[in-house]
């Protein structure tokens, strides 16, 4: 493929090697051949959920949360006090943790609260541990709630801080 310049056939080593102009030809064919340039194809085909699907999901527990629209397990619906439709635990745990008051105590460790919710605490000698151990105290408290029958009530909005 590759020629050498004229240098060589004098016996000395060349300094500068050039393209054939075959082999330049070829290789702009090769590069501009359009499935080079597609490189390859997504095979994934997207299809609408069928009846099937839904009956498939619902049987396994899976549901769509009618307030996010997430697919989730149907046991992590929540019946808010006052709402209109349940939410589910992720979604209620990230609104609770856009409302949380985070402190330094004395022996340096973390202390994180949600406000208005006395009862829901994380502490923590990092940050991390901190938020860790407030969403399994956010959620103990849920499972709590709905154990003795007791409401779970909205969560105030951020307006309502001010
Ligand atoms: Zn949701």
């Amino acid at each position: 493929m590759m020629i050498r310049d004229r240098a060589s056939e004098m016996g000395r080593a060349p300094e500068v090697y050039q393209l054939s102009d075959t082999f330049k030809t070829r290789l702009e064919d090769f590069l501009n051949r359009k499935e080079m340039k597609i490189g390859y194809q997504a095979s994934i085909r997207l299809r609408k959920e069928t009846e099937e699907d839904r009956q498939r999901l619902a049987a396994a527990g899976m549901v769509l949360c009618p307030s996010c629209g997430d697919r989730v397990p149907k046991s992590s619906l929540l019946r808010l006090q006052g709402a209109e439709k349940d939410c589910c635990l992720t979604e209620y745990v990230h609104a609770a943790l856009k409302l949380t008051k985070i402190s330094v105590i004395e022996d340096e460790s973390y202390i994180e609260i949600v406000n208005g919710n006395p009862e829901v605490v994380g502490k923590g000698k990092t940050r991390d541990e901190c938020r860790h151990a407030l969403v399994e105290s956010i959620k103990k408290w849920i499972a709590t709630q709905q154990q003795n029958g007791l409401t779970i009530p909205l969560l105030p909005t951020a307006e309502d801080e001010l």
